[in-house]
């Protein structure tokens, strides 16, 4: 009988992350999946990273995970989304090649030493002692582990609806994984319902480019991954085009043929990536919606057009689709169709994403509630860290919502539970003013350099990027000039007398290296490769250096009582919005404040500021009495 230190079931976006992540932390794992070719597919769109997205493969790489390597390998569009906004909240993005990006994963996984592939469909769990020990595949075969990861995506008593039709599949082309939903809810899980849909696939050559906006990528394509130096794939443009009243009205029309309103589906959808029916029914009075054609490879006809998601019959979307500018003549190649899949309720979860009630068991992606290939990356890379760790009876590893986007979602996730599927944005992270893309790597590699599981080329590279930037940090500080120097020399600088650094001017959101040139000329020297990442920092630093006395303030604060005389409504400073829902929860303490979703942790301060003050005061009085 074969056996394994970890099983992760499923080769989706979290399986291969969880896979590669138990494999370099020391443990022999097998990756068993339904179809070993479909390993690193993508379901739906045919992108990776965008607004928040970015961040968590920022961090999957910063990790050494395989999610921003297989994304450079494969990218054909790549672009930073909000350039406009500061960098905090930049999403970086790329178009991938579906076919490349899946080879790349494959090959990644080839190559990562402890790791086996097994194809295979699990259709049952062996249990001893209240502790996994083994996965029972559909050809009989009992494969023994200690610790196993489920990452079935929408596999679980999966169910297609195009119209009225309805059919079992995990996706389309794949089947549904029905027998072992059935075991879980034997061992008593409760598994919940939700749904998400993808649109039509077009034919290219059908569509008339020469009358839509197009949409070039960035001139210089910035790589996910530490480890990429430059991006070879070319790069591809799309095309802009938009829904009218036509379209609107044919959708209005068939409505009641739509699978999503026809009552069929019992699943939540996805709130912000909501079908085209949700959007002529929740925003008719909009002209039009916009849609981005996307291209699915340099050597694929086949054209994604994204925010035309739908469950409507065939035919209806044929016609719809053709009542587009630039669709005209369109040929669909695959039908857009929705899903519904099983989830488990990740509040049942700990923070290392076992299961609360069965020892050695991890849950990542899709099953847990979340939607995205990035969210199911993250999480898989997660638990299949923390599987690996659990059967060499090492200490958890897990991240806290103060120092990353990974620590938000989980946070997120075993707190609040979800009730329709969960997407990361930046605004969920309280922390992102520090909590960057761009310093993904210093806040997170350090970590599994401490642990031991990183390799050595990653390290040294990393490693010696840290001592360049200790070096420029401490050249930029050490270099003074006085306000007047500075205006004489093109520069201008509140005139208050007092010196400043190059490092502080820098920081200054109008200045940046070039003008620095101008008064030191030497700094040109500086390696163009560093220049983003010093002058980011830089820029935020004042913010880090505040959010870092913030979050010292509240880890000493944790169990500082918030006295019930304390009037909520009449703080300033709090949004109405985050006063109603500590009203509403009553938190006892500023720790149990701190759960409260959506929470500030400038918010916290001031709660934590009252709670002293009215504490003081009664003291005194006390005392007085
Ligand atoms: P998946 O990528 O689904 O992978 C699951 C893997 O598990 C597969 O390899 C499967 O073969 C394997 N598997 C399942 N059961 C078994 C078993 N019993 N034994 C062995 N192997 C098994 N995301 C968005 O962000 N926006 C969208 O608009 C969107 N729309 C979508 C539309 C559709 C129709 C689908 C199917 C998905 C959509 N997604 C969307 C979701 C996106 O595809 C998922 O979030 C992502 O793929 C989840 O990754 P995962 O690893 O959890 O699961």
């Amino acid at each position: 009988m074969q056996e394994y230190d970890v099983i992760v079931i499923g080769g989706g976006h979290a399986g291969c992350e969880a896979a590669a992540a138990a494999a370099r932390f020391g443990a022999k794992t097998a990756l068993v999946t339904q179809k070993i070719e479909t390993i690193g597919v993508m379901s739906c769109n045919p992108a990776i990273g965008g607004l928040g997205k970015g961040h968590l493969v920022r961090e999957i790489d910063a990790l050494d995970g395989i999610m921003g390597k297989a994304a450079d390998m494969a990218g054909i569009q790549f672009r930073v989304l909000n350039r406009k906004k500061g960098p905090a909240v930049h999403g970086l993005r790329t178009q991938a090649d579906r076919k490349l990006y899946r080879l790349a994963v494959q090959k990644l996984l080839r190559e990562t030493e402890n790791l086996a592939m097994i194809e295979g469909e699990v259709i049952d769990l062996e249990i001893t002692n209240d502790q996994i020990s083994g996965v029972k595949l559909l050809s009989g075969e009992l494969i023994q582990t200690k610790a196993a990861v489920l990452t079935n995506g929408t596999f679980l008593s999966g169910l297609i609806h195009i119209g009225q039709e309805t059919y079992p599949a995990g996706r389309v082309g794949d089947e549904a994984s029905i027998q072992l939903a059935q075991s879980l809810k034997r061992y008593g899980f409760k598994l919940g319902r939700l749904k998400t849909g993808t649109p039509a696939r077009l034919n290219g050559k059908t569509i008339d480019y020469s009358v839509l906006e197009r949409q070039e990528a960035d001139d210089q394509p910035v790589p996910f991954s530490f480890m990429t130096s430059k991006i070879e794939n070319p790069q591809i443009a799309c095309y802009i085009t938009r829904t009218n009243e036509v379209t609107h009205k044919l959708i209005q029309d068939n409505l009641h043929l739509s699978a999503m309103y026809s009552g069929k589906i019992e699943g939540v959808g996805p709130r912000y990536c909501p079908s085209i029916e949700d959007k002529i029914v929740r925003f008719g009075e909009r002209d039009g919606h916009q849609i981005f054609l996307e291209p699915e490879g340099l050597d694929d006809d086949t054209v994604y057009p994204n925010g035309l998601s739908t469950s409507l019959p065939a035919d209806v979307q044929e016609a719809f689709l053709r009542s587009i500018k630039g669709l005209e003549n369109v040929e669909i190649l695959r039908p857009g169709y929705a899903i519904e899949y099983d989830h488990f309720n990740p509040q049942e979860l700990l923070s290392t994403l076992e299961l609360k009630k069965l020892s050695g068991l991890f849950c990542a992606g899709q099953i847990n509630g979340t939607t995205g290939y990035e969210e199911a990356a993250a999480q898989g890379l997660m638990a299949g860290a923390n599987a690996a760790l659990k059967a060499q009876n090492k200490p958890e590893f897990t991240l806290s919502r103060m120092e990353s986007y990974i620590g938000v979602l989980i946070d997120d996730l075993i707190s609040y539970g979800v009730t329709e599927p969960y997407r990361m944005f930046t605004s969920r992270a309280e922390y992102r003013l520090t909590v960057r893309a761009d310093n993904a790597d210093q806040r997170l590699t350090p970590k599994i350099i401490e642990l031991g599981y990183i390799g050595e080329v990653r390290k040294i590279a990393f490693l010696e990027k840290c001592n360049n930037l200790h070096i420029i940090r401490n050249q930029l500080k050490s270099m003074m000039i006085s306000p007047f120097e500075a205006e004489q020399k093109g520069l201008k600088i509140n005139q208050d007398g007092i010196k400043k650094s190059a490092y502080e001017i820098l920081s200054y959101p109008d200045y940046s290296m070039q003008d620095l040139i101008k008064l030191w000329p030497e700094l040109s020297n500086i390696n163009s490769a560093y220049i983003e990442d010093i002058s980011t920092e830089a820029k935020y630093d004042v913010y880090t250096k505040r959010q870092k006395q913030e979050i010292d303030i509240l880890q000493k604060e944790q169990n500082l009582i918030i006295p019930a005389e304390l009037d909520i409504q009449s703080l300033s400073g709090i949004s109405n919005e985050l006063k109603q829902k500590i009203i509403k929860f009553q938190p006892k303490t500023i720790g149990a404040a701190a759960k409260i979703e959506g929470i500030t942790s400038s918010a916290l301060v001031l709660l934590a500021a009252h709670a002293h003050k009215i504490q003081d005061s009664n003291t005194m009085q006390q005392a007085g009495a």
